[in-house]
C-alpha cells in the first residue's frame, strides 16, 4: 500500500555519512533507507502503477529534498494518495478539516461522535456536528488519540478505560543533531527526506534528513552543540562556550541557506526507556512525567559525536537543539504509544486486536499502539499493526471471528476481503502474498 522501494542512488550527504561510517568504525552498517516513494523517471507521469488504475498517476521522484515540506509532483506515497484515494473510491466520506470533540457511547450500542473545525475562534465558527456510528477507530496520532481519552476519562464521560492510558510513550529515545559548514552546498539538498542510515552500535541508528533550498526554519531550533551529563550543568557549559567562541554563537544564529549549509543527523534508538502523558488537572494541557523503564536520554554522547565528526567533514560547526541545550527536554519527531496492549485492562488500554478495553466498538489503530522504541522511522510499523488489526475484522454483515472483549486472546487466520484489497492488476511484487 505504501510502494516502499530503496532510494536508488547515493546522494552527495550519503558520502558524508558514509565516510561518518568509516570514521565510527561502522562502514559495514552503510544502506540505503527503504522510503514511500514512486521512483520511476524523474518528473515522468505514469498511470497509476500500484493499484490496476483504480489509484491516481505517479510522477517520477525528482530528487528535490522537499518531502517533508510536501511532494509538489505526485512522487511520494502520502496517505491521500493510497488508503483513502482507495476508500472514497469505494464509497467512504472524508471530512477534512474536521476535528473529534467528543465521543459518547449509545446505549443500544454505537456512538455519538461529536466533531468542531479545528482551530476555531468561537463556538459560533466552529460549525460544531454530530455523526453516529456503529464502531469508531480512533487515529488522531498520539497527540490526538491520547489526549481526546485522557479529557474524555478523567472529565468522567468515559470512566471505563483502563489506567494505563497515557503510560509507555516513546520518543523513539531521539535526538536531533548536526552540522552547518561556510560554505553553500546545494548538493546537500538532492534526494528524498531520507536516504541512508549507520548503526554506531547495536542500540543505535542515524539517518541524514534534508530539506529543500528555501526551507531555513529548522535551522532556528539549533545552536551550539554542547555534551550534557557531568557536575557541570549543560546551561552553565553552553554560556561558557559563547563566552570562549562568541563569534561561533552569533554566525549560529544566522539561518541564511541554512539547508544548503547543513546536514541534519537523525539519531535514534531501541532503548527501553519512555515519559508517561496525562493531563494537567487544572489546565487540561498535556503534561509529561517519567515514565516505565531507563530516564529518558536528554542526551546522548554518540549523538554529539557524530555531529562533530560531520562538521569536521564540512569544515563547520556542530550543533544542537535549543530545549536540549537549556531545558534538558530531547526532540521527538516520533513519538509512540499511549495506548498499549495488554491481555486485561490492568496491563493495557487495548487488547491484540486494537480493541479499547471497557467499549465495544472503540478501536485504536495508529502510533499510540506502538510501545516500544523502534529505534527507526515508525510510519511502516504503525501501517503494518494497522493493516493486521483491520485484517482480523469481519467483512460487513458477516460474523466477527474475534473473541469477545475481555476473553483471552486467540491467533486467527485474517479475513479474506469480500473485495480484493488491491486489484489484479497491480505489478506482483507489490501483490499481498
Ligand atoms: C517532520 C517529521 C518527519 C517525519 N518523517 C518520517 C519518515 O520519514 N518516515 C517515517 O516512518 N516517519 C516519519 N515521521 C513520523 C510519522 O510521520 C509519524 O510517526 C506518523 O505519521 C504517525 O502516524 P499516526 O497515524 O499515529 O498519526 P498522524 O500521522 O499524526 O495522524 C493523525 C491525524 O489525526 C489528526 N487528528 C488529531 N486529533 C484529531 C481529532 N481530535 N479529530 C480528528 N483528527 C485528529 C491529525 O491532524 C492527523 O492528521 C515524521 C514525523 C515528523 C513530524
Ligand atoms: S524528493 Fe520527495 S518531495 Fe521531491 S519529488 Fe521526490 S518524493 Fe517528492
Amino acid at each position: 500500500m505504501l510502494g516502499v522501494e530503496e532510494t536508488p542512488a547515493d546522494t552527495p550527504a550519503d558520502g558524508y555519512l558514509q565516510q561518518l561510517a568509516t570514521r565510527l568504525g561502522v562502514a559495514d552498517t552503510y544502506h540505503r533507507t527503504p522510503v514511500g516513494v514512486w521512483f520511476g523517471k524523474p518528473g515522468e507521469r505514469v498511470a497509476d502503477p500500484y493499484f490496476g488504475g483504480e489509484g491516481p498517476d505517479k510522477v517520477g521522484c525528482t530528487h528535490c529534498g522537499s518531502c517533508m515540506v510536501g511532494c509538489r509532483v505526485g512522487a511520494k506515497n502520502t496517505l491521500d494518495r493510497n488508503y483513502l484515494y482507495l476508500a472514497e473510491k469505494r464509497g467512504a466520506e472524508v471530512h477534512p478539516d474536521t476535528q473529534v470533540t467528543d465521543l459518547e457511547p449509545l446505549p443500544g450500542g454505537g456512538w455519538r461522535v461529536t466533531t468542531a473545525k479545528p482551530g476555531a475562534w468561537s463556538r459560533a465558527t466552529a460549525r460544531s456536528r454530530t455523526l453516529t456510528a456503529e464502531r469508531v477507530v480512533l487515529s488522531a496520532g498520539v497527540l490526538g488519540t491520547v489526549k481526546l481519552l485522557l479529557r474524555l476519562r478523567d472529565q468522567g464521560r468515559l470512566p471505563n478505560l483502563s489506567d494505563r492510558l497515557g503510560d509507555v510513550v516513546r520518543t523513539n529515545s531521539e535526538a536531533i543533531v548536526g552540522a552547518s559548514g561556510p560554505t553553500v552546498r546545494p548538493e546537500l539538498t538532492r534526494g528524498v527526506a531520507i536516504t541512508s542510515s549507520i548503526h554506531p552500535d547495536e542500540s543505535t541508528h542515524i539517518e541524514p534528513c534534508r530539506y529543500p533550498p528555501g526551507s531555513n526554519a529548522m535551522g532556528l531550533l539549533t545552536t551550539v552543540l554542547v555534551d550534557g551529563g557531568g557536575r557541570v550543568p549543560r546551561q552553565v557549559r553552553f554560556l561558557g562556550a559563547i563566552v570562549r567562541h562568541p563569534v561561533r554563537f552569533l554566525r549560529s544564529l544566522s539561518v541564511h541557506r541554512w539547508s544548503e549549509r547543513s546536514m541534519i543527523l537523525l539519531v535514534m534508538q531501541s532503548r527501553d526507556n519512555s515519559i508517561a502523558l496525562r493531563r494537567h488537572p487544572r489546565l487540561g494541557t498535556l503534561v509529561t512525567r517519567p515514565g516505565h523503564g531507563e530516564p529518558n536520554p536528554t542526551y546522548l554522547p554518540v549523538a554529539n559525536d557524530a555531529a562533530r565528526e560531520v562538521a569536521d567533514l564540512l569544515g563547520g560547526q556542530a550543533w544542537g537543539a535549543w530545549n536540549e541545550t537549556l531545558l534538558g527536554a530531547p526532540t521527538t519527531a516520533h513519538i509512540l504509544g499511549g495506548c498499549p496492549i495488554g491481555a486485561d485492562p490492568e496491563a493495557g488500554v487495548i487488547d491484540a486486536y486494537q480493541r479499547v478495553y471497557g467499549y465495544e466498538g472503540l478501536s485504536v489503530a495508529d502510533g499510540s499502539a506502538v510501545s516500544a522504541n523502534l529505534g527507526v522511522n515508525p510510519s511502516l510499523t504503525i501501517t503494518a499493526m494497522t493493516e493486521r488489526a483491520m485484517s482480523l475484522w469481519p467483512n460487513h454483515g458477516e460474523v466477527d471471528p474475534r473473541p469477545p472483549l475481555g476473553a483471552p486472546y486467540e491467533r486467527l487466520d485474517r479475513v479474506p476481503p469480500r473485495t480484493p484489497a488491491v486489484p489484479v492488476g497491480a505489478p506482483a511484487a507489490l501483490r499481498p502474498a
